[in-house]
């Protein structure tokens, strides 16, 4: 079987085991998922939309995180850790979304990319999500679960992404990758995959040699 023909039929699989594939962080604002994909680095999603849900009540526009206070924001993104970190890029981006993008967060990889603490990880999420662009989230369930069909040997992100391209239709790259999110916490788990109850088994390069 080729690489194309794994990547339709888990993406036929993981579509009937997921039917919603959404992005599991909340957000309402497009800028709003921008600052929640970056507490989200080294953090659970589930940590974060509890963080976010007191933050975006207490800076309800982008102005207001723009003009925050440092140090008060800090102690507001703590529970994510990096907080320090997080804090400056999440006001810094904030600044700049106003004054180079009249306060619209940008469509385009290489502008996305531009601004303070966002990688690809998260414009390509702000680019399937927001704007319904063909994107490819790799995260660290994508790497492991595509490593493991045979989709990719690699392990680097920006690598992943590059070899799921080539593979995934582009009209159905984003929701794989937030189904196969949900599938690698399910089923395809980093320790322990539940083989033998996977859908994916028959087709699974990975399982293949294990048996
Ligand atoms: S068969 Fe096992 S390793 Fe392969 S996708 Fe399913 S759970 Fe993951």
């Amino acid at each position: 079987m080729t690489k194309k023909e794994i990547a339709a039929l888990a993406v036929a699989e993981l579509e009937k085991l997921y039917p919603a594939a959404e992005c599991t962080l909340d957000y309402g604002e497009p800028y709003e998922l921008l600052i929640a994909t970056r507490l989200a680095a080294q953090c659970t999603d589930a940590r974060v939309n509890i963080v976010t849900k007191e933050l975006f009540a207490k800076y309800p526009t982008l102005e207001a995180f723009a003009n925050a206070d440092l140090a008060e924001l800090e102690q507001y993104v703590k529970p994510c850790g990096f907080y320090r970190t997080k804090a400056k890029s999440i006001i810094e981006m904030s600044q700049r979304l106003i004054s180079d993008f009249g306060g619209v967060v940008p469509d385009t990889m290489e502008e996305l990319l531009s601004l303070s603490g966002v990688g690809r990880k998260t414009a390509n999420l702000i680019l399937g999500d927001v704007y319904g662009k063909p994107a490819v989230v790799t995260d660290t369930h994508c790497i492991r679960i595509t490593g493991r069909l045979g989709l990719t040997k690699n392990t680097e992100p920006h690598k992943v992404e590059d070899d799921l391209r080539k593979l995934l239709p582009p009209d159905k790259s984003n929701d794989f990758c937030h189904r196969v999110v949900e599938f690698g916490r399910d089923i395809c788990k980093a320790r322990s995959p539940k083989c033998g109850e996977c859908p994916l088994n028959t087709f699974c390069r990975d399982y293949a040699k294990k048996k």
